[in-house]
């Protein structure tokens, strides 16, 4: 298990993470949304209980009426129709409160007596029922409906209207009993007789009375008690209730109202009572409507915020996941980079913690790899004073290049003192050179003309074989010359002394003349010169001789069985080229660059066969660059060289 969660992607295990707490927020959203909806209905459920208590109370004043105006019929005969217009009331309310979905209410005609109303109204319209039995049905359902209407739910959500709910039921006990003492006194006023025994049977009633006027008192508000004192003070209220304190008090009637006087003025004390009551009623009613709506904003707001909070959630997570998975995607592709040997990642803006650690590691290997880097390419460059700081003795990159450091400084001081030494060699023998060759010249030369002299001597005498011993020594005589003349020039050329006299020529001029000097040396060799141009060069004139000259002695050289050698000339571009081939032995083509470097000879059977020092190609090079043109050689192997050297033509001629 541990395994399979240690394996699954980290964008699933981050979404897993987020998820989790989303649910729970979820889950708790709906059960408070639930709790609030279930608040709201408890809230209109009160308000249902309420409005029907309000009903029960219209009820029970209906049915006090329906009772006076029935006892009078009872007793009277008369205002029937009063009657019968107090039951349409009546009966309108009952209809109402069987509708109500209170629990409260349920089937409460059965247990309220109501079920019998309508039987005892036949029974009084048809005189059949005595007045005492009217008021004591009427008076039963009225004190039973009033028990109905004293179970007020207490809850928190009523508590800023409890206290005039409580007010409002008070007052309807007091409206019940207030009605019943009131018409036991319009009973005495009415039949005048028993009426000490009328109150005296009364006063257990008028104590109850009492008692609810002081729990009213007690328990309503202040505003409420305010206006009742008022009431009592200024309406017929008050005109009522002395009246009656006294005839408790006394418990004899005196003349000051007859049944009729009384009746009108205790029924606008009693509606006084009802007026307080039924005010109360839409108080509390007006003020439960505002606790429901503040409840259901309440609701809505919460549903809102939570939906929002939700979405909060939401956009963070997947905003944190996001940033994340950038961060760890950003360390994979620096990783990489280092993978590949790239440098300077520059990581930024990262965070601290696990990752921000990660990402500094990963900059200071970065960084390590860099100073490393750039360390073994100071190095490559030959500064060897650059640090190079290890990491651990386990840093093999760091310890290999500071070995490399360590070998390559060694090799470069060998190598330093190598080429010293080298230099010091070949300056000691360009000076010998330059040296040798001057005090060669004079006495060569003048050896070259004493042989001259005796050579003219011998041809004069005719002496055949002494002519041709000093031909020998002059032939020998003009090699060394040549040898002589080359390392003269190599230590001019060495000093930058060699001076080119430029002068325009024709090269097709030049190169007739070269081969007229040569040709007498070499009889048995066929000089052909078939020029496809020719032109006015601007060049030093005997230099140019000699590189000819050198061409062609080298052909000879090196091709001692060939009979001839073709020399040309061609126009390139605005180049006028000389070829000088030979049907020799030729050169490979790994030899064309290295004989034109000094000193070199191509080592093999002519090495010793034809004396040299190696140095004619390397002076003919160096003659005909300065000038602006080339040489350079071709060659198919055993069908023998040929050289070419290629200088800027002035002008093209015939
Ligand atoms: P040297 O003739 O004194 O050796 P050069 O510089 O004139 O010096 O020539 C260099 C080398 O080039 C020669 O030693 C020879 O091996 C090679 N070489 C020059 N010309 C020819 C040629 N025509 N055929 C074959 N090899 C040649």
């Amino acid at each position: 298990m541990i395994v399979f969660f240690r394996r699954l992607p980290l964008t699933l295990k981050l979404l897993l993470i987020g998820i989790i707490p989303i649910l729970f927020l979820i889950y708790f959203s709906v059960l408070i949304f639930k709790e609030k909806s279930q608040t709201v209905e408890l809230i209109n459920d009160n308000i249902e209980r309420v409005d029907q208590s309000a009903n029960i109370s219209e009820l029970i004043n209906e049915l006090g009426r329906e009772r006076g105006y029935s006892y009078l019929y009872s007793i009277k005969k008369t205002d029937h129709d009063k009657i019968v217009a107090h039951r349409l009331n009546t009966d309108s309310i009952i209809s109402i409160l069987k509708k109500s979905s209170d629990l409260g209410l349920y089937r409460f005609d059965e247990y309220t007596f109501l079920n019998r109303l309508n039987e005892t109204r036949a029974a009084i319209d048809s005189s059949s029922l005595n007045p005492d039995a009217i008021v004591q049905f009427y008076t039963d359902a009225i004190v039973r409906l009033n028990t109905l209407n004293s179970t007020i739910p207490s809850n928190t959500f009523l508590k800023p209207v409890y206290q005039d709910l409580i007010a409002q039921r008070i007052l309807a006990e007091m409206i019940t009993y207030l009605e019943i003492i009131r018409t036991n006194i319009f009973n005495a006023l009415f039949i005048r007789k028993y009426m000490t025994e009328t109150l005296l049977g009364t006063y257990g009633v008028y104590k109850v009375y009492k008692s609810y006027e002081t729990e009213f008192l007690v328990k309503a508000s202040p505003a409420s008690i305010t206006l009742y004192n008022n009431e009592k003070k200024l309406t017929d209220y008050g005109v009522t209730m002395t009246y009656i304190n006294k005839l408790f008090e006394t418990f004899r009637f005196d003349s000051t109202y007859n049944e009729e006087q009384w009746r009108a003025v205790s029924t606008n004390g009693l509606n006084v009572l009802r007026k307080q009551q039924r005010d109360l009623w839409k108080s509390v009613d007006m003020r439960m409507k505002e606790i429901s709506t503040t409840e259901v904003r309440t609701k809505n707001l919460t549903l809102l915020f939570l939906l929002i909070a939700i979405l909060f959630v939401i956009a963070f997570i997947a905003y944190f996941i996001n940033d994340i998975t950038r961060l760890l995607r950003e360390l994979r592709l620096a990783a990489r980079k280092i993978s590949r040997g790239e440098t300077d990642l520059q990581l930024k803006n990262m965070p601290s913690g696990v990752i921000g650690n990660l990402a500094k590691s990963i900059n200071q290997i970065d960084k390590n790899n860099l100073r490393l880097t750039e360390a073994a390419n100071e190095i490559g460059k030959g500064n060897f004073d650059v640090e190079v700081n290890t990491r651990s003795d386990k840093d093999l990159l760091g310890i290999s290049i500071k070995k490399m450091q360590h070998d390559l400084q060694e090799f470069a001081s060998q190598k330093d003192k190598i080429q010293k030494e080298t230099q010091e060699l070949v300056y000691k023998r360009d000076e010998f050179f330059s040296i040798a060759s001057h005090e060669l010249k004079t006495p060569v030369t003048s050896l070259k003309a004493y042989t001259q002299l005796l050579l003219m001597d011998a041809t004069g005498s005719g002496d055949l074989q002494r002519e041709k011993m000093l031909q020998r020594m002059n032939a020998q005589m003009n090699k060394l010359t040549v040898l002589i003349n080359d390392l003269l020039d190599i230590s001019r050329l060495q000093n930058g002394k060699l001076v080119y006299n430029l002068h325009t020529f024709e090269m097709k001029q030049l190169v007739t003349e070269i081969i007229d000097e040569i040709e007498p040396t070499s009889e048995d060799i066929k000089f052909v010169f078939n020029p496809d141009t020719n032109a006015l060069v601007n060049a030093d004139h005997d230099r140019i001789g000699q590189v000819l000259n050198n061409l062609l002695i080298n052909a000879i050289k090196y091709a001692p069985d060939t009979k001839k050698i073709i020399i040309t000339l061609v126009r390139k571009d605005n180049y006028i080229v000389c070829s000088v081939h030979d049907f020799g032995s030729g050169i490979i083509p790994d030899e064309y660059e290295k004989i034109f470097e000094r000193f070199y000879r191509i080592s093999g059977h002519n090495k010793n066969t034809y004396p040299g020092l190696g140095l004619g190609l390397y002076i003919s090079k160096e003659i005909i660059e300065k000038h602006g043109g080339e040489i350079w050689v071709e060659s198919e192997k055993e069908k023998g060289a040929t050289f070419f050297f290629s200088l800027p033509a002035e002008k093209f001629i015939k």
